[in-house]
């Protein structure tokens, strides 16, 4: 069965002068790569991580696919669908069936609305009347565990927790197949992440949906996910299974990242890995392998040839020359 979301080699450029500026300052190509060359499936009932510090081209792999950016180059299928052949009119069609949560839910609500009128709004946008709104609001806040009272109150009366369950229900109004969730735990507090990222998991299991998480928290990406990928200057530089990257990084980025994440379990934690310099400028990306300015393994072949994908048995997939070995097997 072909998976739910499958993008293949997408890249996604931003525009860095206009039309008229571009030709007086003799610029050969006035676009730089917010994306590049990103590769990725999902299937219904699973979870995948963007990982990656700011700027990293996660929140643009989103908008990509939610239609808010041009995809420049590349192949996204949606539930069988090829998303860049369609015409405005059949992409919002396939666009009903996902849903995004914006990472500050009560910043992104309109402050004048009731909760009820919040999560009921996208049968408005996406011209679905002649439904009980009453009825509806109470299903959705319900099924994300608010009393169906709470559709009489406004966005500034909401605690983080609750103003996050009503982006929750907001974003499973129509029955998505797909959420995209944007830092889905951003500012709340550790035990009301927990209960939101419980929350997510719970609704996952019982309506079968996908949920792509852009993060850069790493516990989120722990506790929620089957699969992550680890973003650099707008590449998959590792994707795999969550437990296996945990248990053996192979890419050095990934080796940084997740020793600067505090281990729940303080016998396990491992010793700090520091990444020398700035993360480079989209507009001057080093050659060779991208991440070599930084990388405490590098070696020459790295400042001059860009790495390949490798990919192990367990779908696990690293851009790297000189791989982070797995644990050997002790002699006996
Ligand atoms: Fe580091 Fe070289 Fe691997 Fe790049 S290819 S991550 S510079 S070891």
């Amino acid at each position: 069965m072909s998976p739910l979301l499958d993008v293949s080699n997408m890249r996604v450029r931003y525009r860095t002068a206009g039309r008229l500026a571009s030709v007086v300052k003799r610029m050969d190509d006035p676009f730089i790569d917010a994306v590049c060359d990103v590769s990725f499936s999902l299937e219904a009932g699973q979870t995948l991580g963007l990982v990656g510090e700011s700027g990293s081209g996660k929140s643009t792999i989103a908008r990509a696919l939610l239609g808010l950016k041009d995809i420049a180059e590349g192949s996204v299928r949606f539930d069988g669908r090829d998303l860049r052949s369609l015409d405005a009119r059949s992409f919002n069609a396939v666009r009903r069936d996902m849903a995004m949560m914006w990472q500050d839910p009560v910043g992104s609500l309109s402050p004048r609305l009731t909760i009820k009128s919040l999560v009921t709004e996208p049968f408005r946008i996406h011209g679905r009347e002649g439904r009980d709104l009453d009825e509806e609001a109470a299903r959705l806040l319900t099924m994300v565990g608010l009393a169906p009272d709470f559709g009489a109150r406004y966005p500034h009366q909401l605690s983080g927790g609750q103003a996050r369950r009503v982006g929750v229900a907001r974003a499973l109004a129509l029955d998505p197949k797909l959420v995209v969730a944007d830092e889905p735990t951003a500012g709340l507090d550790v035990s009301v992440q927990a209960e939101v990222l419980n929350l997510l998991s719970d609704l996952q299991k019982r309506l079968g949906i996908a949920i792509l998480v852009i993060t850069h928290n790493l516990n989120v990406v722990r506790h929620i996910t089957d699969r992550m990928a680890i973003m650099y200057l707008g590449r998959f530089v590792e994707q795999g299974p969550t437990q296996a990257i945990f248990d053996q990084p192979r890419h050095p980025y990934t080796e940084a990242l997740l020793s600067a994440n505090p281990e729940p379990d303080p016998d396990a934690a491992k010793a700090r890995v520091e990444l020398s310099g700035e993360v480079p400028s989209l507009r001057d990306r080093p050659r060779g392998c991208e991440f070599h300015t930084r990388c405490p393994h590098a070696r020459d072949l790295c400042r001059t040839v860009a790495p390949t994908v490798t990919k192990d048995a367990a779908a696990h997939t690293f851009t790297c020359h000189f791989p982070l070995l797995p644990p050997q097997p002790s002699p006996r």
